[in-house]
């Protein structure tokens, strides 16, 4: 149940800013939250209402070198600093995240839209990678081999890499830079990131968050902006890996240019993830699963369910699927009753509504509209309702496009060989569901898919933090996953020694051993 006092938030928050001036988000450069003195901003609005709340400043080029040489300088005694009191900083971390987190969630209502409750999780994802950094020594442990010459032993760990940096996309302004700079920050490393310019807010928190669990100056820093800081960060010697998520076009720009600059870039992009199901599913609990999955953030996550496979006569059940999608409220995050908050900006429902027409005009069926939605109260709002369309083919636009907003595109094929196939055709691996009670055919689809997260009768199968999220094809570049294991090794590099210490030995000749015996 939320609180009053949330549900008031919003319009607190509003008339108090009606008679003031817009705030502008600061940078955080050597551990100070400082105004920019940027000449250009760029405006974070209120999606269920359009208001700006907030202003991002197009940090300068002065304000960015800050931020590197600050990390670079902090390096210095934090990568020296023993990995139990780095994890200790985590352990309170976890616990003032915990403490503020219906604050955070509230911004993150405020600037990106989502429930309440939806925030929250955004908020308690990024919470659960901060718990795995606090216990990173085993991640970082190495590998021994005593003896492996006579009195001459070898091993093997792994050290920071230096600065990192991330670069955030909108829709999950907590969980993403926590999937990012705790990881790097707890194995040594120090920390630029630029959250996303539409939904800064919920960032500058978790910075003032860090700063009082005892997180040394310099160590984590943030700046602002848009292309020409993603620029900056891809160019900057001093920055040694960059971690991205987002669309296709910004990540595969930004591997391209990092990696081309010599750097480790890990880059988590674009989905369109399917859902197959199987006839002898359970009717009720699918149709449930597949509306939460696909309207659920309004359509606005990486790991959304946007199309369906019906294999054989499941597809009658798409007349379930829009009865269930009726019972969607759409409207303001702040609103307790709302499943389905406003999409991110004017240009995002645009778009929404214009590949819904250009899919009807290519031939889909529409069985619910959400286009024209009107919230009372929230007019001027970004909302789009639930929106099913069944489509004819592969080709129409529904499919083809990664719209994210709350629409689920629908296909019926006869087998699962061909609902396979489909998938494993489609660009991108992101995630995907099978829906069945036959073993045999959800082993099978595990083991023919060609996706990175695979769910068997879980809609949504984001791997927890002792996993790593493990996209494929095009919803990824580099080969390195974020956290758990594979995110470790990202930020940190291996280092092998081989030692002699034989009292008095042999320490070696000019000539290279020809065989071991
Ligand atoms: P986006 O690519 O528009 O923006 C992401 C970041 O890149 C922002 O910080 C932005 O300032 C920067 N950016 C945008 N365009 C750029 C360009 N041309 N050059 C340089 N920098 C640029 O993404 P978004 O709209 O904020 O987020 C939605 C996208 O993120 C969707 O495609 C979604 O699937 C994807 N996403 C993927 C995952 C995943 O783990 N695979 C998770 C969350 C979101």
């Amino acid at each position: 149940m939320l609180s009053l006092s949330t549900v008031r938030f919003a319009s607190r928050l509003r008339a108090s800013r009606a008679f003031s001036t817009i705030p502008v988000v600061p940078n955080f450069i050597s551990g100070k939250f400082t105004p920019s003195a940027a000449t250009e901003f760029i405006d974070v609005t209120n999606p269920a209402t359009n208001e700006v709340v907030t202003r991002v400043p197009k940090s300068t080029q002065s304000e960015l070198e800050a931020a590197v040489a600050s990390a670079a300088e902090a390096f210095e005694t934090w990568s020296e600093t023993p990995v139990q009191m780095r994890q200790r900083i985590m352990l309170d971390y976890v616990q003032l995240i915990k403490r503020d987190q219906m604050k955070i969630a509230e911004s993150i209502t405020l600037e990106q839209g989502k429930t309440i409750p939806d925030a929250m999780g955004d908020v308690f994802r990024g919470l659960e990678i901060v718990e795995m950094s606090s216990a990173i020594g085993h991640l970082m442990m190495g590998e021994t081999q005593g003896n492996i010459s006579k009195g001459i032993d070898a091993y093997s760990y792994r050290e920071p890499l230096g600065v990192t940096a991330g670069i955030c996309p909108f829709n999950f302004p907590a969980m993403i830079p926590l999937w990012m700079f705790p990881v790097a920050v707890a194995a040594g490393n120090t920390s630029v990131i630029k959250p996303s310019e539409k939904d800064p807010s919920a960032m500058i928190m978790l910075a003032e968050l860090a700063q009082e669990a005892g997180l040394p100056d310099g160590v984590l820093n943030i700046v602002h902006g848009a292309h020409e800081t993603v620029d900056f960060i891809c160019d900057a010697p001093d920055i040694k890996a960059i971690s991205f998520v987002g669309g296709n076009a910004a990540g595969e720009y930004i591997h391209a240019r990092g990696t081309g600059n010599g750097k480790r870039v890990q880059a988590n992009l674009g989905a369109k993830n399917h859902a197959t199901i199987m006839p002898d599913a359970d009717r009720s609990s699918v149709v449930k699963a597949l509306a939460g999955a696909a309207f659920g953030a309004a359509g606005q996550r990486c790991m959304a369910l946007s199309v369906v496979v019906f294999v054989g006569e499941s597809k009658e059940w798409i007349e379930d699927v829009v009865e269930e999608a009726k019972k969607y409220k759409v409207g303001s995050g702040f609103d307790e009753d709302v499943q389905v908050g406003p999409l991110i900006t004017p240009e995002a429902k645009k778009r929404c509504e214009d590949i819904i027409q250009q899919s009807i005009d290519e031939g889909a069926e529409c069985l619910i509209d959400g286009r024209g939605v009107k919230v009372e109260g929230f007019e001027n709002g970004n909302f789009v309702g639930p929106t099913v369309l069944n489509v004819p083919n592969t080709t129409n636009v529904a499919y083809t496009e990664e719209i994210f907003g709350p629409v689920l595109t629908c296909l019926s094929v006869d087998t699962l060989e061909e609902a396979i196939a489909i998938t494993n055709s489609n660009p991108y691996g992101n995630g995907c569901s099978i829906f069945t009670t036959s073993g045999p055919a959800a082993r099978m689809y595990q083991h023919k898919i060609d996706c990175g997260q695979v769910g068997i009768n879980v809609p949504i199968p984001v791997p927890l933090p002792f996993f790593s999220f493990t996209g494929s094809r095009a919803s990824i570049r580099g080969d390195l996953h974020f956290y758990g294991k594979e995110g470790v090794k990202f930020v940190t590099k291996a280092k092998t020694v081989t030692s002699n210490w034989t009292y008095k030995g042999n320490l070696g000749g000019a000539v290279m051993p020809t065989m071991g015996k």
